[in-house]
This record gives C-alpha cells, structure tokens and sequence, in this order.
C-alpha cells in the first residue's frame, strides 16, 4: 500500500488548502471559519513518480479540554496510522501554545515529523518562520499554500521522508 502522509496542526492554519495544492486539485474543504474538517479524509497523491496517501484532518482546537475532543481524537488516529506527519503552523501567528502541546504529543509518536511554515506569501514571512525552529522539530520548510510557495520543496522532503 501507498505510504500515508498526515496533515496536523491547529484550525484555520491552511491545512486544507495545502492538501489541495499538493493533490493539484480543490477536492479539501477550505474554509474561513476554523474547524471545518471534521474527521479525518484521505486522498490519493502523486509526487515525482511516488505516490502516497495524504490524510487531512480538523485538528486542535485551542479550547479543547486537554485536546480530548472529538475532533482531536480524529486527529491522533490521523497520527497513528500515518507512516510520517506533517506540521503545518500559520507563521503569521507564530508558535502557541497550543502548537507547543501538539509537539509534545508529535514526539511521543516517534513519527518523522516534517514542519511546515505556512502562509509565508512573500520573502517578508521568511524571518517568521525562522522563529518557529524553536518548535525543536528541525528546520521550518516556509511555503504559502495559497500561492503554492515553497510547496514543490516541501513536496521533495516529503517523499525523501515517506
Ligand atoms: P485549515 O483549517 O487548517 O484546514 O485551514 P484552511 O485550509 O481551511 O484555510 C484557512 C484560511 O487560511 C482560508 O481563508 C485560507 O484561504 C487561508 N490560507 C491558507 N493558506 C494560506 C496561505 O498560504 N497564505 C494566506 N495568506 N492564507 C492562507
Ligand atoms: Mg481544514
């Protein structure tokens, strides 16, 4: 079976919209409103000849009591039967402290971790990004999923990873 790459972080970091750009097609469900993806969805991806499953999910909710939540839970399922995991955390933000629990969690999985800095739209987002390397999970890959920014890099370290 095709390797399975899943897609973590919090609500409204562009989670979706950066499934959709590596599919190549708008099949997410990409929304203003945080919280959307409910449950976890799986697509058939292709990159560079290798293919592989990638897995969106709804994510961490900030009020998530001990992030227990249903959504939450979807998510961890998302986590444990993926083969690696992708982090994506808005850099126009900045680390929270949710992000900071959801390392915590990432680590316990001893899953490769890949980081993704999104919503760097411009060379200006670049120093935000920087900042996330204190995450401790290696180098933040910068990449604008709106406007498929960095994301043919990240594509690379992804099946480098799988
Ligand atoms: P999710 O909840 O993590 O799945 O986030 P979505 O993919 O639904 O995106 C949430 C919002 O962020 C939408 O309004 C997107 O258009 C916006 N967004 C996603 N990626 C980017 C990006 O790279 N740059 C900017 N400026 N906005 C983005
Ligand atoms: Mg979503």
């Amino acid at each position: 079976p095709a390797p399975v790459l899943a897609i973590v972080g919090r609500p409204n970091v562009g989670k979706s919209t950066l499934v959709n750009r590596i599919l190549g097609r708008r099949e997410a469900v990409v929304e203003d409103t945080p919280g959307v993806t409910r449950d976890r969805v799986s697509y058939p991806a292709l990159w560079n000849g290798q293919r592989f499953t990638v897995v969106d999910t709804g994510g961490w909710e900030q009020d998530a009591r001990g992030m227990a939540s249903r959504v939450a839970e979807q998510a961890e399922i998302a986590v444990e039967l993926a083969d690696a995991v992708l982090f994506v955390v808005d850099a126009t933000v900045g680390a929270t402290a949710t992000d900071e629990a959801v390392v915590r969690m990432l680590r316990r999985t001893r899953k490769p971790v890949i980081l993704a800095a999104n919503k760097v739209d411009d060379e200006r987002g670049q120093l935000e990004a920087a900042v996330l390397w204190s995450l401790g999970l290696g180098e933040p890959r910068s990449v604008s999923a709106l406007h498929g920014r960095g994301v043919a890099d990240l594509l690379d370290v992804v099946i480098e990873t799988l």
